[in-house]
């Protein structure tokens, strides 16, 4: 934290500074140009322009849509039964989501893009993840704003580059707050800008929508206990919000949940990208398995987990599947799942969308890649992967003979998705744990003011989105993007009141 005192003169002056450009950034913005007349909006954003735009970029684009204020209140709050969140939070988010779609779709006209029921790229057009809380009542629909991929982010960011009074600084992270030590008031902010530390005075409040902390391991380890896990969304996203908030003297909350709210998914880390592919959840054949370290399935593999952002029901609750605890993983399968599928989503996740990798159809590339592995044999497979082969053998043989008897009695596979590995040569991928979100950040109130030790706001100090997220345990599919919209939003009018 910089005292006002070090501070020889203030570089840049405005009246909201937020930092990070992903959607609760660019919801924030959106808010404080169109309520003041005449205020001034600095966005510092870390990444390059070209790879601007965060997880909401990179997100199934998927909005949830609700009208019933009351159902979705009761729904939010069986969610968090494990960790439960203040009631007025509850209020505010059930009040204001259902306030929500006009705007979005006032947002999305004004970008000249069509806004439509349903998540673009599935016949679905609603996702209820757990219905047994409610979810029928409260999600009326799931929507989203065409182009797939992006179509969210692109309107917003349309939205942002149509408002003049909004300067957006790329390769600009936020890296201190400047605070009176007497107060606790957030006076602004140091950015580094051009290899130079720029001190910016931000008269109404500096927000903090750094995303969460995917792509730092360290935390990862040391908040969630995983050894190993890898973003699906963008490298940038370090939790460097979390180390500001602290430093100004912020309650921390949600670091690690009774799950990971967002999932662990199979996904795909090759050495030549930072972050993991995120592998296909619509299937053409299912001659396919995977195993587990000890060589043996270990899960239900073709149930339609993504439905409940992976979780499956362990004595009663909801938990994550085991890829995190279950590593190494391998998927293994044959030539005919081989020719039938691109391994991979193309609709989201940073590498194809942001980067542009085109992962071939047939995944012909990616064998020659060395990143799947092809023997004429299980066995010969096996000792690719360095594995015992007779084990690997035993739990195919096993596989497939279950396939035989049109029953799974191990994990329940459903029957029309048991299809044997039979069709020579046969390929292995490693699964790496891959997730899309984190939730832990400063506590914050229902207008985003960042709250200290006492849970008393700290003046100026805004969170918005994925950090510090309200999330507290399990995720219904589109809150979080709706979430950053309300959020933003709500730091914005507060700031500027
Ligand atoms: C593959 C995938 C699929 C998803 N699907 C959905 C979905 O369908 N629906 C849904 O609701 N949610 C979904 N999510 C989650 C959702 O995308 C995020 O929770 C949401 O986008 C968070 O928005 P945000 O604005 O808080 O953060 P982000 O959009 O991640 O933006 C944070 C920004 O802050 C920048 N930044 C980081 N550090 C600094 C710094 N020091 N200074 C300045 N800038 C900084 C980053 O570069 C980034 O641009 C998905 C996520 C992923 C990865």
């Amino acid at each position: 934290m910089a005292s006002p005192a070090s501070i020889q003169h203030w570089d840049v002056d405005t009246e909201l500074l937020i930092a990070g450009y992903g959607l609760a950034g660019a919801c924030a913005a959106i808010e404080a140009h169109d309520l003041a007349p005449d205020a001034r909006v600095l966005i510092v954003e870390k990444a390059p322009e070209a790879h601007a735009g965060g997880n909401s970029r990179v997100a199934g684009q998927s909005l949830l849509i609700s009208h019933n204020a009351e159902a979705l209140k009761h729904y939010q709050r069986a969610m968090s039964r494990s960790n439960p969140l203040p009631e007025d939070l509850l209020d505010w988010w059930s009040t204001e989501m259902v306030a929500l779609e006009p705007w979005i779709r006032a947002r999305a006209a004004e970008a000249g893009a069509q806004f439509i029921q349903g998540t673009g790229f599935s016949e679905r057009d609603a996702v209820l993840e757990f219905p047994e809380f409610g979810a029928r009542d409260a999600v009326a629909f799931t929507a989203t704003i065409l182009p797939i991929p992006s179509g969210v982010w692109l309107a917003f960011d349309a939205n942002v580059a149509r408002r003049p009074r909004i300067q957006r600084w790329f390769e600009s992270p936020i890296v201190d707050l400047v605070q009176d030590p007497d107060t606790l008031a957030v006076l602004g902010a140091i950015v580094l800008r051009e290899g130079r530390r720029c001190a910016v005075r931000a008269h109404r409040g500096v927000v903090l929508a750094t995303g969460g902390f995917e792509a730092n391991l360290d935390m990862q380890r040391n908040y969630c206990g995983y050894a190993e896990a890898w973003p699906l969304g963008t490298p940038h996203n370090t939790g460097d919000g979390i180390g500001l908030a602290q430093r100004a003297g912020a309650s921390l909350w949600h670091m690690r949940n009774a799950g990971q709210s967002g999932g662990i998914w199979p996904g795909i880390k090759v050495p030549e990208f930072d972050t993991a592919f995120l592998r296909t959840f619509f299937w053409q054949s299912f001659s396919w398995l995977e195993i587990a370290a000890d060589n043996q399935r270990f899960y239900n593999e073709t149930a339609e987990l993504q439905l409940t952002h992976y979780k499956e029901k362990l004595y009663g609750h909801w938990v994550d599947t085991p890829h995190h605890r279950a590593g190494p993983v391998h998927m293994l399968f044959d030539e005919l799942t081989r020719r039938h599928n691109r391994l991979i989503t193309t609709v989201m996740s940073w590498n194809p969308v942001v980067l542009n990798y085109e992962w071939s159809e047939d995944n012909q590339v990616e064998i020659e890649r060395g990143w799947i592995l092809r023997a004429d044999s299980i066995e010969a497979l096996a000792e690719l992967m360095e594995r015992d082969p007779v084990a690997v053998a035993h739990s195919v043989s096993e596989y497939n003979q279950a396939c035989a008897s049109g029953e799974d009695r191990r994990f329940g596979r459903r029957p029309d998705t048991l299809m044997p590995l039979a069709e020579p040569p046969y390929y292995a991928v490693r699964m790496a744990p891959a997730i899309v979100c984190t939730s832990g950040g400063a506590r914050r109130n229902q207008y985003s003011q960042v709250l200290d030790q006492a849970l008393r706001p700290i003046p100026g100090l805004y969170e918005a989105g994925e950090l510090g997220s309200m999330i507290s345990d399990l995720y219904q599919n589109g809150s979080y993007l709706t979430e950053a919209m309300i959020s933003g939003r709500a730091a914005a009018r507060h700031a500027l009141r």
